[in-house]
């Protein structure tokens, strides 16, 4: 019903994929439908974000993030989402001769006409000599901030390139007062989470290995910094085993707030609702404690108060339903 962690390239249809490469004048490889989702045999993040190359390769032209995101938000649309936020990382988009601006301006021209509110987290990524571009990024969340932007983040491999190396990025980023939220505590642990609370993020994107510390936990509670979790990428990048592995009720019962998220639709094969289902049917979850999830997510949502209350009446007006579409 409620998607905050959404990645754009990981959640192309194969419609889009399709349209995508025509439009980029992109030969799609034999059997392209197979390099869209996890491999089963991926071992870690490194290798599902190998998935990432293919959508990326055709979203390099003016008009492809447009057309993009108005396609996953007509998607969400029809799950009976009520609001989410997609993320991407514009300097990921610049092959085609597009600036890291043009880039966020075509994505945001995707959001006219939007059959439901959706806002875009900008990403930096981790890695090295890309410090200019991270700072762009964080530059051009500023200046969209409020204009379809609604936050910043840190995305790519954490256990390559520590949460520590982005100091200074995220000094800025508090010294530009725009809200963050760090992928941290997925293949990396409780210093990755740690450090990421020390920048001051509002959210830690995953933090699922916060379990593996009392104190970190502790500071997460305290100071209500939301966990976005995701359930199958979890899975798919070998951070767990099952989903009964997820420390889910560890959460609930430490008081930690999180609230769930579908990562990468077609990567993880996957979406919110369903995301949902695996970890009601996993930990016998009431559907109050659904309930008290996605109002979680209401409050963690990187928007105004006021669409706050609106989308918390919608909830109200929705929920039995949607939990009865989706056997929740
Ligand atoms: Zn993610």
């Amino acid at each position: 019903m409620i998607d905050l962690h959404l990645h754009l390239d990981g959640s192309l249809s194969e419609e889009d994929v399709l349209y995508l490469a025509k439009l980029s004048d992109v030969t799609l490889p034999k059997n392209w439908q197979e390099f869209m989702h996890c491999p089963k045999d991926a071992t870690s993040l490194v290798d599902y974000l190998r998935c990432f190359d293919l959508p990326l390769s055709i979203m390099q032209v003016k008009g492809s993030l447009a057309y993009a995101v108005k396609s996953l938000i007509h998607r969400l649309h029809s799950l009976g989402l009520i609001y989410a936020e997609i993320r991407f990382a514009p300097q990921l988009h610049l092959k085609g001769g597009m600036s890291q601006e043009e880039v966020v301006l075509d994505a945001l021209d995707g959001l006219k006409d939007s059959p439901i509110p959706a806002k875009l987290i900008l990403c930096a990524m981790r890695g090295e000599g890309n410090e200019k571009e991270n700072l762009e990024t964080l530059r051009l969340t500023k200046k969209y901030l409020g204009k379809g932007v609604c936050a910043f983040d840190l995305a790519g491999a954490e256990s390559l390139y520590h949460t520590d190396k982005f100091n200074s990025l995220f000094k800025e980023a508090r010294k530009l007062d725009v809200p963050f939220t760090i992928h941290a505590g997925e293949s990396e642990g409780c210093a990755s989470i740690d450090d990421a609370l020390s920048f001051g993020a509002l959210r830690i994107g995953h933090g699922v290995r916060a379990k593996e510390n009392e104190l970190t936990m502790l500071r997460l509670k305290e100071n209500k910094i939301f966990l976005e979790i995701c359930p199958t990428s979890n899975l798919d990048t070998k951070a767990f085993k099952t989903y009964e592995d997820l420390p889910i009720r560890t959460f609930l019962l430490h008081g930690i707030h999180f609230f769930i998220n579908s990562d990468n639709m077609s990567v993880s094969n996957t979406n919110v609702n369903l995301e949902y289902r695996h970890v009601k049917e996993a930990f016998k979850l009431h559907r109050n404690e659904i309930y008290f999830l996605l109002c979680n997510a209401i409050e963690a949502s990187f928007t105004s108060e006021k669409e706050k209350w609106s989308l918390k009446k919608k909830l109200d007006e929705q929920f039995t339903n949607w939990c009865l579409t989706n056997n929740l």
